[in-house]
């Protein structure tokens, strides 16, 4: 059994996908979602795997029988018993050996691919959905924070109101963040006992760089808590979650996870919002597929910003000088160096691969009518850019909204 993976070695395994070289050899991008029902992604696994034997031939199926010989393998032995979602990014030995297993206790979709490179949409969107966020669990005999890292819990502080044997300060708490359980028991003294839990919420936060919170348990007490709340952990509130004594702390964890999900949907609106706003009076966006694709060769990219339901024709690239196109290939003669080098490419896979190799942040918006009239994608810039394409773009599509 292996590790859940956390957010920050998620980002590092995305910025490491998506500079993967591609070679001449298929690379296989596993998604399996193990919620609830076993047999279907075991059925997913079957039935593509039968597809692609029947599809690939010589050295790309004995790379196909080496990955899927890989994943059966791992699966059988690695898997967490709070994992909902893995995937499983291999290439076989031919195309140079790559083995890299995630497994999260956030869902993932049944889904497997075969393309030159990783296909990193999923693991985007899980890492922009989930996150991760500070949950003060407060009932009338203990608290506890917790620490909500791609749907996975652990405890990080724990108050018990009625024991007295053991009392850890919340100085030595902050100095020992890398330690996952501390205990903290302590009489209660009213006031005093409800500032001891904030002052230790708040060093928690900050050491950890978290900016959201959750407050949950009982109603009364959280609502004390809230109150008290100084101003910088008050702005970093998401929501405040009724638990009772009887409910299972899975439980509480599960009502937060829908909270913060619905949170962070209504932030991705905001920066759709931002986008238009940006482009609109700042030109301190592009949209549109050809000039976000620009945006990030160039490396100017603050955001990148796609709605969920973004599609595009495929592109191309050039195999010998790596230029990239998002028009759909029509010669195989590059238009930029001449060699005969043009493949046809997923242009959502492009952008993403371009944002995660420059370790740039992304949004992805479930709903966004405005965004889909611009193309359904666009970037925040951290320049300013003048130019008349978008000028254009924005007379035509943004005076109706
Ligand atoms: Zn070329």
């Amino acid at each position: 059994m292996t590790a859940l993976t956390t957010l920050d070695e998620l980002k590092q395994q995305i910025t490491l996908l998506a500079s993967v070289e591609e070679s001449e050899a298929p690379f296989i991008s596993c998604y399996l979602n193990l919620e609830d029902d076993a047999n279907s992604w075991r059925e997913t696994l079957n039935s593509r795997a039968l597809v692609l034997r029947r599809i690939l031939k010589g050295d790309d199926l004995n790379d196909l029988e080496y990955a899927l010989d890989k994943i059966e393998t791992w699966l059988s032995s690695n898997l967490h018993p709070e994992t909902k979602g893995v995937a499983i990014f291999v290439r076989g030995i031919f195309g140079g050996a790559f083995m890299l297993p995630m497994q999260f206790a956030a869902p993932l979709p049944n889904w497997i691919a075969i393309y030159p490179t990783p296909n990193i949409y999923h693991l985007v969107e899980l890492k922009d959905n989930y996150n991760r966020y500070i949950v003060l669990l407060a009932m009338p005999d203990y608290a506890r924070i917790l620490e909500v890292n791609l749907g996975a819990a652990t405890t990080a502080a724990w108050f018990n109101n009625a024991a007295l044997d053991q009392h850890i300060s919340s100085e030595r708490v902050a100095s020992e963040w890398s330690r996952s359980h501390y205990q903290i028991n302590q009489s209660h003294r009213g006031d005093k006992f409800l500032h001891e839990k904030i002052t230790v919420l708040k060093r928690l936060m900050s050491v950890g760089g978290h900016s959201h919170l959750i407050l949950a348990g009982d109603p009364e007490i959280s609502q004390q808590i809230r109150r008290a709340l100084p101003k910088e952990l008050a702005e970093k509130l998401v929501d405040v979650i009724p638990a009772a004594g009887r409910d299972k702390q899975a439980d509480v964890i599960m009502a937060t996870l829908s909270s913060f999900i619905k949170y962070e949907e209504q932030e991705s609106q905001t920066i759709a919002e931002r986008l238009i706003e940006e482009l609109r009076n700042h030109n301190l966006a592009v949209v549109g597929t050809t000039n976000t694709l620009d945006a990030l060769r160039w490396g100017e990219v603050d955001t990148l910003v796609m709605a969920s339901n973004y599609q595009h024709d495929p592109g191309w690239s050039c195999t010998h000088c790596q230029a990239i196109g998002s028009e759909v290939p029509e010669t195989a003669i590059c238009p930029q160096c001449g060699h005969c080098g043009v493949r046809p490419v997923d242009i959502r896979e492009t952008l993403l691969r371009l944002a995660g190799q420059h370790e740039c942040p992304v949004e992805i918006v479930e709903q966004s009518d405005a965004l889909m009239s611009l193309g359904g994608v666009g970037c925040l810039l951290r320049t300013r850019l003048d130019t008349q394409t978008n000028r254009q773009i924005l007379t035509t599509a943004v005076a109706g909204l």
